[in-house]
Order: C-alpha cells, then structure tokens, then sequence
C-alpha cells in the first residue's frame, strides 16, 4: 500500500472509531436478534402500557420496540394504528410536509446489487447534470410548487463533493414566476441523499446551506450488507454506519436514516433503525430528523429480490411504520412515492409526516421525459406516478394540510431547538401558522381550481382553530399570522413566522 493510502486508511479509520462506546459499535447484531426472540409476551397490558408511554411523547427502549414488533393479536395492532394517528396529531398535528426528489447523476463507482445506478449494470444509460440542467430541472420543479427538494447522487469521481456544492447553489439560485403570475417561486431547502462523506467534505456541505443529510445504511445486517455491496466504497459497512455521527461533528444537526425493506427480515431492520437513532441521541442529544423506510422496487439489471423471502407485503409495512411512530414520536416519517397511492394513504394515517409528489427519477427527467417512467434511465420504477396537484386535492378533502414550510431551517429550529419543540408539542402547533402561510401561496401561484376549493376550506378551518388558542392570541402570534397572510393574498411571498 502506498504512503498516501495508509494514511488515508488511518484517518477513516479514526473518523469511525472515535464513535464508538467502550469501544463498541451501537449495532450489535446478537443483541438485536436476542431481544427479538425474549421480547415476547401474551400479557396484553404489558403491551397496553408500551403504548401508553408513546402516547405520552416518550422514546421507548429497544426491549419495549422489540415487544410491539412481536404482537400477534390483530385488536392490539389495532389500537398501535390507531395511537400512531393520536400521536401524529400530537406532534405533527395535520399537516404533511412536502418535497421533490431532484436526481443530478447515476455515474456510480459501487456494485450495489439491488440498484440500477450500479457500475456493472450496462443496461443503465449514464448522465451527469450540468448547472445549466440542474436549473432547468429546478425550473420545472418550482412550477409544480415545491419549495424542498432533495438532490441525489451516484458515488462517483465525477459527483464528488465540490459537484454537490455546486448543484446545490445551482437549485437555490432559481426564482420564477409562478404560471398564474400571482408571485414567484424558488427551492428554500435543499436536502441530500448522497454516499458517506469525510467530516472535512461534510463542513462544506454544511457551509453551501444544505437542510438534512441523508444517508440508509440499507440493512444493519453486517454479512447481508457485505455480500450486497461487495465493492467500491461502499462496501465498508462500518464507514457508512457512521456517517451521519461525522455529520454531527461536522455541524450538519438536521439528519435522517432509513433502511431498505425488502433486503433482511424487517423486524430486525426496525430494531437497526432504533439503536441508531438511540445512539445519535446520546452521542449528541438529538436523534435523527426523520426516518425512511423505502421498499425495494424493481430495477433496471435487477430481478434477484422479487421472490426474496424477505420482501415485506403491504400488512407488515404498515406495521413496521406504526412500530415506528410509537417507538420515536417525535422523529418526521418519509413515504415517498415507491409505494402505490393506497399504501401511501394507510401509512400517513398511522404516522407518516413527510411525502413527495409528481416525483421523476430520471436523471433530467423533469424538463424531458413528458412524465412517462423509463426504466433504463431511473433508478427503479415509481408505485405513486400522480400530480402534486392531485395528491394536495385530496389530502385537504380528508382535512390535511399541504406544508411547504422551510422556515425552521432558517430561523436557526433545527437539531435540537426543533427536537425541543417537537418533544414538548409545540412545534405542532407552532408550523400551523407557516404551514398556512405556505399553503396559501401554493393555492394562489400553482393549485387547479378544485384543488384551490378544497385548500381554501382547510385553511379557514386552521386559521378558526389557531384563533381559539389562547397562546397564540396571547403572545401575538394571532394577529401576526393574519397579517402575514394579508400581505400573501397580496402578492408578497416567502413570508414566515
Ligand atoms: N448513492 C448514494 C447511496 O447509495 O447512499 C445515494 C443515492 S442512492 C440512489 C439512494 C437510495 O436509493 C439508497 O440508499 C437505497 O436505499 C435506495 N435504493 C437503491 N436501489 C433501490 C431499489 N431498487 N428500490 C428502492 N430503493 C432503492
Ligand atoms: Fe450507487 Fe447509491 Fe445506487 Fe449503490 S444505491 S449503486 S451507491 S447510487
């Protein structure tokens, strides 16, 4: 090994080790599988008072997880449904959050075997954006509405960090006229999907303005990952599984884990997620942002999971996700649009906080593929292929309000002033006020007519419930809201609270 490459070896070696706890990983395989098998229990209280404790906005232990993970009986699954909804409501109240996955390259050094964007798979065609292309992307994107987005990116020479950084102010950088030329439209928060990164790499994440970093380890099952991922660099299980521990160091606090269903038995992924999350919190006294849980889908070279025994249906899905809301009840849950619609409504009913719409995955899909989905040049097919338009109807039909907030991230509520708001309830009801601020622009610049009926009436119903309470009116926050939301109907934009 030449000089330059064992010290390169040493500094990673150092940026995970310094990680670990009386020199432990948090993943602890024997221990998850241990749990798994003695957390069982036919004591139906038991099981009652776990869900109690969530209902009270408390993390629950690795043991309690592990419990709710092994109910059988169909009433007491019934009452987790309905407490992830009581708790969404909670902590979330009835807002869904929405983004737009922006995708800038499929160049990609690793052999991911579930993945079309890996290196061996031919029949991928290949396409790194250039600036001029990530704009006209962001163009396109704007004019559906959105104001998050969040970029993605094969692991590649070519897409390296100074790429990133350069996409990223390239999205921020857009400002058009919204197609109803009420006001303007612009992305406010730029997030990232991309491979585990040197902390020195993540500072200048950090310093282009980025909102959450996100990275899925995939499974937590040590051996599984190896074999799925047997070259480039992500092959080392340990550099990714402490990526986002480098990012906190790095001063990125707005973090989010995921893990891919569909590759190991779901239950012990759950438990993965929840010692990570665990871990992050006592690292550093805040957990992760969000959660993902995305299914593996059919992709372009891929047909080696469809019959795994593994692939987990639609009952368990909304299982693991409501497991989910219980176990961290103050952590966003992202469904994108992987799933079907009908998927996508049972899961935001027990505790999903965040979806995308009108998604295109297509590397410069969105100014050219006509929305049609093609399976040589995305990384694997879409269920959820409807408008935002559409998606937005219907949720405010059902009473949900869009948010297109982005305001936490720039008033400085990330890491853990927004932990502490969202772990005392209060961010619930606080994102009410930008969550109608942001609604109403979207309803002006960019809804149909139908969608702009069905928003107008939530948002009446929202501004009659923040009237009535008594905080709001008390310190002020009332009359600022119908100011500000004066100045949008108006024409000013970009106004929060
Ligand atoms: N290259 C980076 C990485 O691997 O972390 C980021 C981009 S990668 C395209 C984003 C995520 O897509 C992966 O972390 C993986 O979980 C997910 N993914 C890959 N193949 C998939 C498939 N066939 N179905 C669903 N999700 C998939
Ligand atoms: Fe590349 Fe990421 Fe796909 Fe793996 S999952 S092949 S690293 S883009």
């Amino acid at each position: 090994m030449s000089v330059s490459k064992w010290s390169n070896q040493v500094i990673k070696q150092n940026q995970i080790d310094k990680f670990l706890i009386n020199g432990k990983d948090f993943i602890d395989e024997e221990k998850i599988s241990e749990k798994l098998k003695s957390c069982k229990t036919n004591d139906k209280n038991h099981i009652r008072n776990i869900i109690e404790k969530s209902k009270s906005i408390q993390t629950l232990t690795p043991d309690e997880v592990a419990s709710l993970l092994n109910v059988e009986d169909e009433e007491l699954w019934e009452e987790m449904y309905e407490a992830g909804a009581e708790i969404k409501r909670k902590v979330y109240d009835n807002r869904i959050v929405f983004f737009a996955p922006l995708y800038c390259s499929n160049l990609c050094v690793n052999g991911c075997r579930y993945c079309g964007f890996r290196t061996n798979n031919k029949e991928e065609k290949r396409r790194r954006l250039t600036m001029k292309e990530v704009k006209k992307e962001t163009e396109v994107i704007v004019d559906q509405g959105h104001k998050r987005v969040i970029v993605v990116y094969g692991e590649h020479p070519l897409s390296d960090v100074d790429y990133m950084c350069d996409s990223i102010k390239a999205v921020y950088d857009v400002r058009k006229k919204s197609p109803n030329g009420n006001g303007y439209g612009n992305i406010r928060r730029v997030n990232v999907n991309a491979a585990p990164m040197s902390t020195e790499d993540l500072v200048k994440l950090k310093n282009v303005g980025i909102g959450t970093y996100q990275v899925f380890q995939e499974t937590y099952n040590r051996n599984l990952y190896e074999y799925l991922h047997p070259f480039g660099p992500k092959s080392d299980y340990r550099w990714r599984l402490y990526s986002l521990h480098r990012a906190m160091d790095a001063g990125i606090d707005d973090l989010a884990i995921g893990a891919l269903f569909g590759l190991y038995d779901w239950k012990f992924e759950v438990m993965g997620l929840i010692y990570h999350a665990l871990d992050l919190e006592k690292q550093f006294g805040i957990g992760p942002h969000t959660i993902s849980f995305p299914r593996i889908m059919p992709a372009s070279g891929t047909t080696t999971f469809s019959d795994s025994k593994y692939i987990v249906n639609d009952a368990d899905f909304k299982k693991l996700v409501t497991v989910l809301r219980l176990a961290v009840p103050y952590t966003g849950l992202i469904i994108t649009a992987r799933e079907s619609p009908k998927v996508r409504d049972d899961v935001i009913n027990v505790g999903c906080t965040q979806m995308d719409a009108s998604s295109i995955i297509e590397i410069g899909g969105y100014s050219q593929s006509n929305g049609m989905q093609n399976k040589e040049k995305q990384q694997f097919m879409l269920g959820d292929t409807r408008s935002l338009d559409e998606v937005i109807k219907l949720l405010a039909q059902n009473d949900t309000i869009t948010s297109f907030c982005t305001a936490g991230y720039r008033c400085g509520r990330t890491g853990d002033k927004i932990m502490g708001l969202l772990k005392g309830c209060i961010e619930g009801k606080f994102c009410k006020l930008n969550a109608v601020l942001t609604f109403k622009e979207y309803l002006d610049d960019y809804a149909s007519l139908e969608t702009k009926v069905a928003g107008e009436r939530v948002i009446q119903k929202e501004i009659e419930e923040i009237g009535n309470i008594p905080y709001f009116k008390e310190h002020g926050l009332y009359k600022q809201l119908m100011d500000s939301y004066d100045k949008i109907a108006k024409g000013e934009r970009d106004i929060y609270l």
